[in-house]
């Protein structure tokens, strides 16, 4: 068994589809399994359709428009015969959310956003089926939701294993005994067959669960970057791909906030020593990164960058020491808020955290932790994170920069800092 993803921007138009065939007939395609995302943008899309059904707004109809001619207009480039049963396929799978948008919303809103904001993979992974079915690749569509079977905590639902497992080895591999089988990321279902969703990005997560759960022998992840880089080009002008990568390394760098790979994908790999490889459908010849059970570390140090940071730093209004009583109420408070910590320090008269800036639920936690705290902040910081840092990683980062805070571990540095 081998498992392929593509994510959004692997499936963004009608080119980048055929881009996708063209990498399967190159594969081996005995018993593969292939897990996409919903294309381009459209969770976004999809994600203001739902809040502005819940909040009762008038753009509904024209949200949902958009989202339909977007997808119509991909299936129209890829199908020269209008005909064609994907297009009756895809107009009725637009028939279930307009019956779910004439109603009053009236259910749970995060139940709401699960059952509008999954379509997106629906739709695209009947585009791609049918496709390469057009192109003689024989494939068959699976719902993933038949499978990947979840609690109720819609928006995040917590994966369970064992019937999860047992509905793969059950109905999956038969398929895939068969035919190559195309189905989503990101969504499952309750045991009353709701659909749910695992949090957004989900998608490799969702691959790394059938990997596991079939026992593959790898997971490809195919992305628009030629690997794992050490840094985000986005922020770097010189990254390196890094050829090979341990498990523990990989689970670290997603950690602290590389968004190469969803962080939860690499746990249930590595129990299993499943390989992750991840390559450019760019460059599909090319070779990139796996990710395995490697001994030595990283080749190069690696820099992680988070912006919009919030420094709290929380004292005791009485000056007396931070003791473990007053963390547990703190981290019970972060918890409360849903609030994750990217970095703290402790010292003896003060707790000090970077967190994400969400100006809503920040003022909602300084302003409960001020109760019984003295609540310092500050706004429009940048977290670096160096993973196998030394002082010349260190200087480079910190040119023209003030810190105000330093964390060292043995192979990681994080500062918290602003513009001097
Ligand atoms: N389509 C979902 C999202 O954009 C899941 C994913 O792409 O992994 O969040
Ligand atoms: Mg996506």
């Amino acid at each position: 068994m081998q498992v392929y993803k593509f994510g959004g921007a692997s499936v963004v138009n009608a080119e980048a589809v055929k881009n996708l065939a063209a990498i399967i007939r190159q594969a081996d395609k005995e018993n593969l399994l292939i897990v996409v995302s919903a294309m381009g943008k459209m969770t976004n899309k999809l994600e203001e359709l739902s809040s502005a059904y819940i909040s009762g707004k008038e753009n509904t109809h024209e949200l949902l428009e958009e989202i339909k001619a977007y997808h119509f207009n991909i299936l129209n480039e890829l199908f020269s015969n209008h005909h064609h049963p994907v297009f009756n396929d895809i107009a009725n799978s637009f028939v279930e959310i307009e019956w779910l948008l004439e109603e009053e919303a009236s259910d749970a809103p995060d139940y709401i956003y699960d059952q509008i904001v999954s379509i997106g993979e629906v739709l695209s992974t009947k585009i791609v089926a049918a496709y390469l079915h057009e192109t003689g690749l024989t494939a068959t569509w699976a719902d993933a939701r038949n499978f990947i079977k979840t609690d109720n905590t819609y928006r995040e639902g917590k994966v369970e294993w064992e019937k999860t497992e047992t509905e793969i080895r059950k109905h999956l591999i038969p398929l895939l005994k068969k035919n190559i089988v195309v189905t989503q990321g990101f969504i499952g279902s309750t045991s009353e067959n709701f659909t749910t969703t695992l949090g957004r990005e989900g998608s490799d997560y969702s691959a790394a669960i059938f990997s596991s759960c079939l026992d593959a022998v790898s997971l490809t992840i195919w992305k628009d970057v030629p690997g794992v880089l050490n840094a985000d080009p986005k922020w770097f002008d010189e990254t390196e791909r890094i050829p090979q990568l341990s498990y523990h390394d990989a689970i670290e760098l997603t950690y602290y906030g590389a968004t190469v790979i969803h962080p939860k994908t690499i746990k249930p790999l590595q129990n299993k020593n499943i390989p992750l490889y991840v390559r450019s459908f760019v460059n599909p010849e090319g070779e990139g990164t796996v990710i395995n059970e490697l001994k030595s570390i990283l080749p190069v140090p690696s820099f992680i960058f988070k912006v919009n940071q919030v420094l709290i730093s929380i004292l005791p209004k009485d000056f007396s020491f931070i003791i473990e009583e007053n963390l547990s109420d703190i981290f019970s408070l972060f918890h409360k808020h849903r609030v994750k910590v990217n970095t703290m320090l402790n010292s003896a008269l003060s707790f000090s955290v970077s967190v994400d800036q969400d100006k809503e639920k920040i003022a909602q936690l300084i302003q409960e932790l001020s109760v019984l705290y003295k609540v310092k902040y500050n706004e429009g910081l940048e977290l670096v994170t160096i993973r196998y840092y030394n002082q010349d990683t260190i200087d480079r980062v910190t040119v023209n920069k003030e810190i105000l805070l330093e964390v060292k571990s043995r192979h990681t540095c994080q500062m918290v800092m602003k513009d001097k």
